[in-house]
């Protein structure tokens, strides 16, 4: 079988599509299968301007997260992780405004550890181990979510999370009609 270098944009389920509520599984074996998914989810995360996605995003249940938060001048610095596990977390909590190409449109203030240590694989599937703050530790969680099926907004009281639902059908309702 030929393998091309050829990346692709997957299309990004939108909430309240229920696939994003699945819970994914492990990476048995990092081969070219899983590298294929990995550049296809970051090409439709740039392609989307995006600067984190989860594989339950284009709907592939498997614990996967590719991340870019140093975008600079064209250059890109993407970050893989596969089968990521929290290790230790803060018991100090960073508030970020938090946004999400499944949940389009809705940004939200979201109280999270402040800091965390990680492990994960890379690429080629060997076992790397991080400690991370600022929007790396807030935007690996909100990933991290995903693979658990829970999404940004369920992080949100009743309320708030009851007006992004309306407003995310609102949208479904306009763009289904159109
Ligand atoms: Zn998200």
């Amino acid at each position: 079988m030929l393998i091309s270098g050829r990346m692709s944009v997957r299309p990004i389920l939108i909430a309240p599509d229920p696939r994003l509520k699945a819970v994914s599984d492990s990476v048995a074996r990092v081969d070219d299968e899983i590298r294929k998914l990995v550049d296809d989810m970051l090409e439709s995360m740039y392609a989307a301007d995006g600067i984190g996605l989860a594989a339950i995003q284009v709907g592939v249940p498997k614990r996967i997260i590719v991340m870019d938060l140093d975008q600079k001048e064209g250059k890109k610095r993407p970050r893989i992780f596969i089968n990521p596990r929290i290790l230790w977390n803060s018991e100090e909590l960073a508030t970020f405004e938090e946004g999400c190409l499944s949940v389009p449109e809705i940004w939200e203030e979201v109280a999270r550890p402040a800091r965390i240590r990680a492990e994960f694989l890379d690429r080629e599937g060997a076992r790397q181990e991080m400690e991370a703050d600022g929007m790396l530790a807030t935007c690996l969680q909100h990933e991290m979510d995903h693979l658990e099926g829970v999404l940004f907004i369920d992080h949100l009281s009743k309320l708030k999370r009851s007006i992004a639902v309306r407003k995310l059908q609102k949208a479904k309702r306009l763009k289904d009609a159109g």
